[in-house]
């Protein structure tokens, strides 16, 4: 066949001749769609290419029958062990499965409850829980009860019914935007919690984003950024773009964010502070490099919501992070968290009402009605929102600044304190409140297990492997802080007797866990946590065993 011919089309017409029409017709079809399954598979915005083979692979493993008869055995022993932890049977406790065909009087139903209350064994009122319980006092746990009491009822979908307690919403989030220096066009929602808050902003995000063409919308966060990014590109259809941190400060690399954003991006993630570590990313940076890509910048004060705005005032000086900041269009802040609100509320914030509107949903055909609702869910409790409500006018500015000035003061004298300790390290400095503990001398997580043999319940992390405690309101209690270092210096000293030692008990699983290849392992262990909270009937050990041998 002449390769060179008088036209380049030459040999190419030359091998067709033999073709009949209808062949060429259809071989122009199958290798079209060939194409774009390929680009689909290569270029599908929401996985790579990479983590679908690995998970293919894996999931090949499962029919190799004696590598995974191995595996199979040992998951089911673990999930086994993860449930029996979490619904241990307690003899004498009893397991309620139906309605009782009788209601019962009130005193019986707390008493009850008083029989439940016996299965906790952790002092979280004596501040040995990390994070948890962000206590107010009890004068405010009182105002709280009494104010539940009053709106018990209410419910924010129905304004016209309750105008006392949507008026108390649109306050929280007034008074909010108001620390956030959201200004005049400022706005923003009262959600659920801090998850909730976050899967909005990311909803609002998306929507602008297919609103200018973009068919797989991107987040670009650090990897230090809370899980609710996860969620909220997984519930809905974006892809999160983690970005490594700074190994010693543990704040976001502004500069592996930078390369990562492409034209599909719409949202960088900045958090004050973040979850593991507690330290605060460059918000400034971040928000100048939202600014020149024209796209939006979240920053998660989820955690430091109601300590950062107080900082200065307390006497620790703090680069700025909220809507001063030019470039940051939302902010999370949890009034469940350092807000001291009881659980069940955080507030979601915009630059602008367009962003607000783009998580708003509306049914304008609905046969039950014009359906319009601000967030995910429909009824809400106007009780948790009166109480929330009732806290922030409670506290004032003052009694944040006051309770800001205490808790980071007790963060920053564990952190001095536990420096002289040579065989553990703190990931980054305290900025806010929270202490994270590595060590290059033992596994972290025995220190954390045996912490937890004296009565502390501290965080485990992990990649890389950590413990962490968050300071609240309860650590600032007398003796609280001087009790914690004590207790790690000697936890420490006996360690070290025996630093290679094996991690064993629940501690150990953390560590375990990180070595597991397969993902997906680590992810039915944690079904087995989820079906263990879930077990209303747990198994009688004892009796098992009898049956079985
Ligand atoms: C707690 C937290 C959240 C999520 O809050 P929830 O109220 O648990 O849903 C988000 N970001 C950070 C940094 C947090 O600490």
């Amino acid at each position: 066949m002449p390769l060179v011919a008088d036209g380049f089309l030459y040999p190419t017409n030359n091998c067709l001749t033999d073709l009949e029409p209808w062949q060429i017709l259809l071989y122009a079809i199958g290798f079209t769609l060939m194409t774009t399954a390929a680009y689909a598979w290569l270029f599908d915005s929401i996985s790579t290419p990479w983590a679908r083979m690995k998970a293919f692979t894996f999931a090949s493993m499962r029919y190799v029958p004696y590598l995974w008869s191995k595996i199979e055995a040992k998951l089911a022993k673990t999930i086994d062990e993860v449930k029996q932890h979490i619904a241990p049977y307690v003899p004498g406790q009893k397991y309620v499965t139906k309605l009782p065909n009788d209601g019962l009087a009130p005193d019986a139903v707390l008493d009850e409850i008083s029989k439940m209350e016996k299965l906790a064994e952790t002092d979280w009122k004596g501040g040995r829980v990390s994070g948890t319980v962000y206590h107010g006092g009890d004068e405010l746990t009182h105002l709280i009860t009494r104010v539940f009491e009053r709106c018990a009822w209410s419910n924010p979908l129905h304004p016209d019914v309750f105008p006392h307690v949507r008026k108390m919403e649109a306050e929280i989030v007034a008074m909010c935007v108001d620390l956030y220096h959201g200004g005049s066009n400022g706005c923003g929602a009262v959600t659920s919690g801090g998850t909730e808050s976050i899967l909005l902003a990311c909803l609002s995000y998306r929507q602008s984003g297919y609103a200018r063409g973009i068919k797989y919308p991107e987040i670009v966060a650090p990897v230090s950024v809370h899980a609710a990014f996860e969620k909220a590109a997984a519930y809905f259809r974006m892809k999160l773009v983690h970005v490594p941190v700074v190994e010693t400060t543990r704040k976001c690399n502004v500069a592996a964010m930078a390369k990562a954003i492409n034209s599909n991006t719409v949202l960088l993630v900045a958090s004050a502070p973040h979850f593991p570590h507690g330290v605060i990313d460059p918000v400034e940076e971040i928000a100048a490099l939202a600014r020149r890509r024209g796209i939006g910048c979240h920053v998660d004060c989820c955690l430091g919501g109601f300590l950062l705005p107080f900082m200065d005032e307390a006497g620790y000086s703090l680069a700025p992070f909220d809507f001063r900041v030019s470039g940051v269009t939302s902010i999370s802040a949890d009034t469940h968290k350092y807000g001291f609100a009881p659980k069940g509320t955080s507030v979601i914030m915009y630059r602008s009402q367009e962003q607000l509107h783009e998580q708003f949903f509306v049914s304008p055909d609905w046969q039950g009605g014009i359906y319009a609702t601000p967030t995910l869910a429909g009824s809400r409790a106007g009780a948790v929102v009166a109480c929330c409500w009732a806290t922030m006018r409670y506290m004032g500015r003052k009694g944040y600044v006051d309770a800001t000035r205490r808790i980071v003061g007790a963060a920053k004298a564990i952190e001095r304190a536990l420096e002289s300790v040579d065989e553990i390290f703190l990931y980054g400095k305290v900025e806010v409140s929270v202490i994270a503990l590595g060590s290059k001398v033992f596994d972290i997580y025995r220190l954390g297990s045996m912490l937890s043999a004296r009565g502390w319940n501290l965080n485990s992390l992990q990649f890389p492997p950590s413990i962490h405690l968050c300071c609240t309101h309860l650590h600032t209690a007398d003796g609280v802080v001087e009790r914690f270092v004590d207790d790690v210096k000697e936890c420490v000293a006996e360690i070290i007797k025996f630093p290679k030692q094996r991690t064993v008990g629940m501690a150990a699983i953390y560590g375990l866990s990180q070595s597991i290849p397969d993902r997906s392992l680590v992810t039915e262990i944690a079904y087995g946590f989820l079906d263990g909270c879930l077990l209303a009937r747990p198994k009688r050990r004892g009796l098992t065993r009898m049956v079985l041998t």
